[in-house]
């Protein structure tokens, strides 16, 4: 029962106990309450690779492989011995299964229902922490080792080829990518097959379908990653982004027994998983990317039974009936009694000729590993004087050879945190240019040249810099809302006490009662996050609200 030899060909980056932990009999006994014992012939495949995932298995006798199937050939991931499961993460999501599960020795399983498996890991805290810790750890692995089902054929000097890295990276998405860049005989075959440029990236999904330059959307489509959510069903709250506010909501409300649907027009994390590293986040003493902590939220939603659309976008909030109609992407409509906006902020773009052109292309707005690859070795400008523009700064500093931080006031102390002043001060590799702005981009397919202006100087000059981070303040995400709640000057929804008799009034505000803390002019529908006229700004004010709107979804669910 207790056999410790490796179970997997490769090395893993996490101890193998806790990857593949073998469960004692009486955890064993436990599951096997929730299932059935199946008899298993050697080179029975118990379930294939790309279906929808229904089922977790656990070996109680002889060897389970999982296999990675690719073509004619396959990729032996691990092999499971007595005691050892199944599942991986999307076992919380019912996505598709990334391995086939084949029998290499005659022997039995306990057979469990993904349903029944789900509702004991919320009862069962002893088996859900070695499930979690199994399944987040073994997606870890699958990423490393780029175990899945995509394969990413793109150039770092391609917009499309960065949006797609991005999307799958922030949907935590295993993938093979191959670099046209450094693979001229991968070009040579695009090119055979009249695969233009306009049609890179072209990402091969699932071994089968070949989409070429797809949206997020299609990606998310052809992976399943909404199949297994009915979009129909009448929600107790439907939260409308999945950004720290909307994923924090998700949890507090799908751990206290709400039917919670979120739905994210592109990956979970919002402006947050485009953060290097958070340094504020209370708990994390050396700090946490903002992809990490998106990644371990929407698991601990998923955990709960909250339900995420992804690369789904609400166009409008049909807001004169009840329960509430949200369009998704001017299509299907999903009913809600409660509502959960939390579309948060985007960055602003510089306003400049031909920025669309380098979008992506040697302009960004987000500083993650992915950028940070695409411009190691080189110079690159961070523009913007915020907290943002700050840790951009000091994250690219580990492998840009020169960060140019451009200011348009006279330095960084009216609007960055001590801590990280203190930081830039103390890393040769960056200048801070105070009174500087950008005049002009230059460049064909990407960005070549940057002009800049030094104000105080009166100065101008031309820079052959490719990379350019713009971090200059947000702009509320509201305009699908078109009227149905009440907005401030900035766009921004005014909720609660903020709330003047006049936009009560205007709103035909119906209740007797006052609109709760968090809760816009219109009744159940409540605003949390950056998305908020007069949030804070910050990951931790965001996670709060998310829960507090909670709190007074059930009062309003019971009026
Ligand atoms: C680079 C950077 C670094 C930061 N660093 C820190 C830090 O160190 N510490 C800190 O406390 N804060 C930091 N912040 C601020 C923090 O990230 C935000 O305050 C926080 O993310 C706000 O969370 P939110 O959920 O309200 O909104 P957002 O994070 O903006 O999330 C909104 C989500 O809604 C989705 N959405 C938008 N419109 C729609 C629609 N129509 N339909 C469906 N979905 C939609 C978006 O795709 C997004 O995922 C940083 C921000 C940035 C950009």
């Amino acid at each position: 029962m207790t056999e410790t030899t490796s179970p997997v060909p490769l090395t893993l980056a996490s101890p193998v106990d806790q990857v593949f932990p073998v469960l004692t009999p009486a955890q064993i006994a436990r599951l096997a309450a929730h299932g059935h014992v199946r008899q298993v012939q050697r080179g029975e495949v118990l379930a294939e690779a790309g279906e929808q995932l229904a089922r977790f298995f656990v070996v109680t006798a002889g060897q389970v492989e999982l296999v990675r199937p690719s073509g004619v050939t396959e990729a032996l991931v691990a092999v499971l011995r007595p005691g050892q499961f199944t599942g991986e993460v999307t076992m919380l999501s019912g996505r598709r299964r990334l391995v086939r599960i084949r029998a290499g020795e005659a022997g039995a399983v306990i057979e469990v229902e993904r349903q029944h498996l789900l509702a004991l890991v919320q009862t069962d805290s002893e088996l859900s922490e070695i499930f979690m810790r199994a399944f987040i750890l073994r997606r870890v692995e699958l990423i490393a080792h780029g175990f899945g089902d995509v394969v990413l054929v793109g150039s770092n000097y391609s917009p499309g080829t960065l949006r797609v890295k991005e999307f799958l990276t922030r949907n935590g998405h295993p993938f093979a990518s191959i670099d046209l860049d450094r693979d001229p005989d991968v070009q040579a075959l695009l090119d055979r097959f009249q695969v233009t440029v306009d049609d890179v990236p072209v990402v091969i999904c699932r071994g089968v379908v070949v989409l070429r330059n797809p949206t997020n959307g299609q990606i998310a489509d052809c992976l399943g990653f909404n199949e297994a959510i009915d979009q129909t069903r009448v929600r107790d709250v439907v939260i409308i982004g999945a950004g720290p506010s909307g994923l924090s909501a998700a949890v507090y409300s799908a751990s206290e027994g709400l039917d919670v649907l979120v739905l994210e027009a592109n990956a979970p994390g919002g402006q947050a998983g485009s953060s290097s590293k958070i340094e504020n986040y209370l708990g994390f003493p050396t700090g946490i990317s903002g992809q990490e902590l998106a990644a371990r939220a929407y698991t601990q939603a998923q955990k709960f039974g909250a339900q995420l659309l992804i690369a789904k976008r609400v166009t409008r909030l049909a807001c004169d009936r009840q329960p509430y109609a949200i369009e998704i992407d001017h299509g299907p409509h999903v009913p809600a009694r409660a509502v959960i906006i939390a579309t948060g902020a985007e960055y602003r773009r510089l306003s400049l000729e031909h920025l669309s052109q380098f979008e992506g292309a040697g302009v960004y707005y987000g500083a993650t590993f992915v950028e940070a690859q695409v411009c190691a070795g080189e110079e690159v400008i961070v523009v913007g004087g915020g907290n943002s523009a700050g840790q951009a700064a000091v994250f690219l500093a580990h492998t840009a050879s020169r960060v140019h931080i451009l200011v348009r006031s006279g330095g960084l102390s009216a609007s960055m945190s001590r801590y990280l002043i203190r930081r830039i001060e103390e890393t040769p590799a960056i200048v801070v240019r105070p009174y500087t702005t950008i005049t002009a981009l230059d460049g064909g397919d990407h960005l070549d040249r940057v002009h800049w202006r030094d104000h105080q100087a009166g100065t101008s000059a031309t820079h052959a810099i490719r990379h350019v981070f713009a971090m200059t303040g947000a702009v509320p995400n509201t305009r699908w809302l078109e009227g149905c709640v009440a907005l401030d000057a900035q766009g921004f929804i005014k909720t609660g006490p903020d709330l003047s008799p006049e936009d009560l009034a205007a709103a035909r505000w119906p209740l007797t009662r006052a609109p709760h803390l968090l809760e816009t002019s219109l009744p159940g529908v409540f605003a949390v996050g950056d998305v908020r006229g007069g949030n804070i700004k910050r990951v931790a004010s965001a996670v709060g609200e998310g829960s507090i709107a909670v709190a007074f979804v059930h009062q309003v669910l019971r009026e």
